[in-house]
Protein backbone atom coordinates (compact mmCIF):
# COMPACT_ATOMS: atom_id res chain seq x y z
CA UNK A 1 0.00 0.00 0.00
CA UNK A 2 1.41 3.14 -1.01
CA UNK A 3 -1.14 5.51 0.28
CA UNK A 4 0.23 8.83 2.24
CA UNK A 5 -3.05 8.83 4.02
CA UNK A 6 -3.00 12.47 4.16
CA UNK A 7 -6.82 13.27 4.37
CA UNK A 8 -9.60 11.62 6.19
CA UNK A 9 -12.88 11.28 6.64
CA UNK A 10 -14.61 11.33 9.70
CA UNK A 11 -17.79 9.44 10.75
CA UNK A 12 -19.86 10.50 13.33
CA UNK A 13 -23.16 9.45 15.58
CA UNK A 14 -24.52 11.38 18.23
CA UNK A 15 -26.80 9.77 20.81
CA UNK A 16 -29.18 11.24 23.58
CA UNK A 17 -28.69 10.03 26.92
CA UNK A 18 -31.81 10.64 28.99
CA UNK A 19 -34.86 12.82 27.59
CA UNK A 20 -35.59 15.22 30.20
CA UNK A 21 -38.79 14.01 30.56
CA UNK A 22 -37.86 11.13 31.28
CA UNK A 23 -35.25 11.86 34.59
CA UNK A 24 -36.42 10.24 37.65
CA UNK A 25 -36.72 13.00 40.86
CA UNK A 26 -33.25 13.01 42.56
CA UNK A 27 -31.58 11.47 39.47
CA UNK A 28 -27.60 12.67 39.19
CA UNK A 29 -27.86 11.88 35.42
CA UNK A 30 -27.86 14.75 33.28
CA UNK A 31 -30.63 15.78 31.18
CA UNK A 32 -28.30 16.42 28.29
CA UNK A 33 -25.71 14.17 28.17
CA UNK A 34 -24.78 12.44 24.91
CA UNK A 35 -22.81 9.82 24.01
CA UNK A 36 -20.65 10.80 20.46
CA UNK A 37 -19.04 7.84 18.73
CA UNK A 38 -16.38 8.48 16.13
CA UNK A 39 -14.44 6.91 13.53
CA UNK A 40 -12.11 7.89 10.90
CA UNK A 41 -10.86 6.29 7.57
CA UNK A 42 -8.39 7.77 5.08
CA UNK A 43 -10.50 9.57 2.41
CA UNK A 44 -8.02 8.13 -0.49
CA UNK A 45 -7.48 4.38 0.56
CA UNK A 46 -9.93 3.22 3.30
CA UNK A 47 -7.82 2.50 5.67
CA UNK A 48 -9.18 2.93 9.42
CA UNK A 49 -7.71 4.50 12.35
CA UNK A 50 -6.57 2.00 15.60
CA UNK A 51 -7.32 4.27 18.72
CA UNK A 52 -5.74 3.31 21.92
CA UNK A 53 -4.78 4.83 25.65
CA UNK A 54 -8.52 4.08 26.66
CA UNK A 55 -10.21 1.05 28.19
CA UNK A 56 -12.59 -1.23 25.66
CA UNK A 57 -16.44 -1.27 26.61
CA UNK A 58 -18.91 2.13 27.54
CA UNK A 59 -18.81 3.53 30.24
CA UNK A 60 -21.46 6.74 31.75
CA UNK A 61 -18.55 9.10 32.08
CA UNK A 62 -15.08 8.31 30.94
CA UNK A 63 -14.30 7.81 27.19
CA UNK A 64 -13.80 4.22 25.84
CA UNK A 65 -12.87 2.76 22.49
CA UNK A 66 -14.35 -0.72 20.64
CA UNK A 67 -13.10 -4.00 21.12
CA UNK A 68 -11.93 -3.73 17.55
CA UNK A 69 -10.07 0.08 18.33
CA UNK A 70 -11.88 1.74 15.29
CA UNK A 71 -14.32 3.24 17.50
CA UNK A 72 -14.06 5.88 20.16
CA UNK A 73 -16.70 6.40 22.02
CA UNK A 74 -17.05 10.17 24.29
CA UNK A 75 -19.34 11.64 26.64
CA UNK A 76 -20.45 15.20 26.17
CA UNK A 77 -22.89 17.45 27.08
CA UNK A 78 -24.44 21.06 25.49
CA UNK A 79 -22.44 24.19 26.93
CA UNK A 80 -24.68 25.98 29.41
CA UNK A 81 -25.35 29.09 26.78
CA UNK A 82 -27.53 26.52 24.46
CA UNK A 83 -29.26 25.18 27.41
ZN1 LIG B 1 -4.69 6.03 3.06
Amino acid sequence: MNCKHLKFICHSRVGRMVEEHELPIGSEVMPLDFKVDIKVNCADCGGELLFWGMPMGVHPTRPTISADQKEVRLNAGIELKAR
